[in-house]
């Protein structure tokens, strides 16, 4: 089996001038311009040989590096050059507010940050893209494979919400993501056997979805399509996107496709060459699934379920006819390696057609939370299976097996997913305490038919008399501290906020679930 940097190097030395990846953003709609931001195979390898040189020679410690941008083609040549020179990346959308970058900045607290689009920080020196280029270019040669990251090292870390205002970041090393592309390069009929595939990309590099289409293209020697954060807000250049992309393999939230699938022309004139559609990171409900197969008849389309802390998926199911007779859809069964177990609050693991805490133990869970090992001790552990001792990870999900499937059945805790994005809710709520007059707040999902579709906040603050002029305050000054996707819809201002007798928000009161 190769290593992935093994792979991209055998890849880049026989693709050469090929396209690697390229972006679509708002301007080639507007300007009509078909000529995308791209790379090569060749750039790809040289660039980010040449960078991890650079990174050798200049920095002192092994410390992770930070790489901020959206999209842009250098943000590739980063990571791989941070991994070639033995340093885990974390990447950082440019969606991410300030005070939240810095916030991740100082925990990681990074020797240098790699940044493809504007940034102030004054704790390191921050590499432009000139001086990205400027520094690969100066280097005479690129770093010898024996300095790239190994085996356990971690290659990248992801940040996602924390529930007490602050993200988390999940540390993956080399062998988890090794472990997740051996088994992603089997779903559908296969992505491997030499053919060169278009893969589209719709997660920012800062959501762990992004890995599957990233890691699987640069596996597979294909060409990753890139839709800018700006496009996907407009129908129009969407449409144009896609038509321009000739994806074949597809990886998107489902949240996603129903956005693309509100369009009538969201089908296979479109995407003529599409045969692969794969979801990950919230329930695909079986009328998405069906009209997608309707819209998409040739294509196949499979449902894969995992969190961050897995290393995008572990369990996969083909979305058949078939299954499609079942509601709700089954998320699948484990990937080689990989043992889900359905457990009580105890611990003791549960019989098939059990509810309880889906427990995932297997070759792909995260090493830990960097830098915080009192949450790590409490969500990962250990287990002996079959005399091999795997990490372990308590997802907070509940779940039931049947018959080999895993059925997802909802959060334990207060962890949301909204148009495909994880929020805890205790992240707004403690974003929210920290703004001028806020005594107290209570953030709920707003659900219809089985998905959250919008958030509200209870908040005993400081009122003007106008709630409606206090509400935008907020929301103004809360947008400087959290992404766009967690503020919330609605805002409702309370005297206080009703408590339950231990002294706990009464979310019940406040039309919520009790958990
Ligand atoms: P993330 O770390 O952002 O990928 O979010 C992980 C969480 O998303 C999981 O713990 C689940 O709650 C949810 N999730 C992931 N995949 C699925 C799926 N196929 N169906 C339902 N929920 C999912």
């Amino acid at each position: 089996m190769k290593t992935i940097l093994e792979k991209i190097r055998e890849n880049a030395a026989a693709l050469g001038e090929q396209t690697v990846y390229s972006v679509y953003y708002m301007n080639n709609y507007a300007g009509g311009g078909r000529e995308f931001p791209h790379l090569t195979w060749k750039e790809l390898d040289e660039y980010s040989g040449k960078l991890a040189a650079y990174l050798h020679r200049t920095c002192r410690t092994k410390t992770p590096v930070v790489v901020y941008g959206h999209k842009d083609p250098w943000m590739l040549v980063c990571f791989l050059a941070c991994v070639r020179s033995g340093r885990a990346y974390c990447p950082v959308d440019t969606s991410v507010p300030p005070a939240r970058v810095r916030a991740i900045l100082e925990d990681v607290s990074p020797e240098t940050v790699l940044a493809t689009e504007p940034l102030e920080y004054s704790g390191a020196p921050v590499l432009d893209k000139a001086a990205l280029l400027a520094a690969a270019e100066g280097e005479p040669g690129q770093l010898g494979p024996e300095h790239a990251v190994s085996g356990e090292d971690t290659f990248y870390i992801i940040f996602t919400s924390g529930s007490t205002g602050t993200p988390k970041g999940v540390q993956i090393t080399r062998n988890c993501l090794d472990c997740f592309i051996q088994w992603g390069i089997t779903l559908g009929r296969g992505l491997d056997g030499g053919r060169r595939r278009v893969f589209l990309n719709q997660a920012p590099f800062s959501f762990d979805l992004s890995v599957m289409d990233l890691y699987l293209s640069l596996y597979t020697g294909g060409h990753l399509f890139a839709l800018s954060r700006e496009v996907q807000g407009d129908m129009g250049a969407l449409l144009d996107a896609l038509s321009c992309s000739g994806a074949e393999v597809w990886v998107s939230t489902p949240s996603f496709a129903d956005l693309c699938l509100s369009d009538k022309k969201f089908r296979e004139e479109l995407l003529p060459r599409l045969e692969l559609l794969l979801f990950c990171g919230e329930t695909l409900t079986n009328r998405t699934a069906e009209r997608l197969a309707a819209a998409f008849p040739r294509a196949e389309t499979v449902n894969t379920y995992g969190p961050t802390e897995s290393t995008v998926a572990v369990t996969q199911v083909r979305v058949t006819p078939e299954l499609l007779r079942q509601s709700p859809l089954p998320v699948g069964a484990e990937k080689p390696g990989t043992w889900i177990f359905i457990q009580d609050a105890q611990g003791n693991d549960l019989p098939d057609g059990e509810v309880g805490e889906i427990v995932i133990a297997g070759d792909s869970v995260s090493t830990g939370y960097w830098k915080k090992p009192e949450l790590t001790g409490r969500v990962f552990g250990s287990r002996s299976i079959g005399g091999t001792v795997y990490r372990t990870y308590r997802t907070g999900d509940a779940g039931t097996k049947r018959g080999g499937q895993l059925y997802y059945q909802g959060r334990m805790d207060f962890q949301v997913k909204l148009h495909g994005y994880r929020i805890e809710l205790g992240d707004v709520e403690g974003n929210l305490l920290k703004l001028d007059g806020v005594r107290a707040a209570a953030v709920l999902p707003v659900e219809r038919d089985g998905k959250v579709r919008s958030l509200t906040a209870y908040v005993a603050a400081e009122r003007s008399g106008d709630d409606f002029a206090d509400g935008q305050r907020l929301r103004a000054a809360l947008k400087a501290l959290v992404p766009d996707y967690m503020i919330p819809k609605k805002f409702v201002f309370l005297d206080r906020l009703p408590m339950t007798g231990n002294g706990k928000v009464d979310r019940k009161a406040l039309g919520g679930s009790g958990k």
